[in-house]
């Protein structure tokens, strides 16, 4: 266990992968405005446009944060250093063009990895805890209690507002209703790493608990 001051409370970060988009994004922000809590976004990059602009403009108001997922979301095991170096800095440079920030955290997508992407990537890798969310026969409820049997203190939750994946949506209030009542207290994954004082730039590591 960890040894700071915050030891006698839990922390917990939600995730949503493969943004943005107009049909789950929003209601993804509906539901975390709703709740009063913040989430972290790991967008692709060929999505963000000038008309998801606002999505990400409203996901910064309300707290949340914005990563990078990649450019194409393609298994990047197999690109050379040079192609894994474009996903990632065309992704970073849109959403510095669009909202002004810069992403701090990186998901490979479909968590493939290889020793290339580990060299050419300067960001820390962030998994998580998964509910099978992107499998349309795995239902609301199912998904919701997959989170809140398996959840644990300095856990980074995966969860994705793919387009049309509206049971993440429909889950959300069983999972953020369910958190809150184990005591947890949800944050972005930059705070989670903050508050359990953890340092996430560890080379060759991929996290799902800043505490493992
Ligand atoms: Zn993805």
């Amino acid at each position: 266990m960890n040894d700071s001051n915050n030891k006698d409370k839990k922390y917990v970060a939600l995730t949503f992968d493969d943004g943005p988009n107009l049909d789950i994004t929003p209601l993804v922000l509906d539901k975390l405005e709703e709740h009063g809590v913040v989430a972290s976004f790991f967008l692709i990059g060929k999505f963000i446009n000038n008309d998801t602009k606002p999505i990400l403009e409203r996901q910064l108001q309300l707290g949340c944060e914005i990563e990078n997922h990649s450019w194409n979301h393609n298994h990047m095991d197999k690109y050379s250093a040079q192609e894994i170096t474009d996903e990632i800095n065309r992704t970073n440079e849109i959403i510095r063009d669009m909202v002004e920030v810069t992403p701090q955290f990186f998901r490979p997508p479909y968590i493939s990895l290889s020793p290339t992407m580990y060299e050419a990537i300067d960001l820390p890798f962030i998994c998580g805890i998964n509910c099978l969310d992107w499998d349309p026969t795995v239902s609301a409820k199912e998904r919701a209690e997959i989170v809140l049997r398996d959840v644990k203190d300095g856990d980074i939750v995966l969860l994705h507002d793919l387009t049309g994946n509206k049971n993440t949506v429909d889950a959300l209030d069983e999972i953020i209703k369910g958190l809150k009542e184990d005591g947890f207290t949800l944050v972005t994954v930059s705070k989670l790493f903050e508050l359990t004082g953890v340092n996430p730039k560890v080379k060759n590591k991929i996290w799902t608990n800043t505490y493992s």
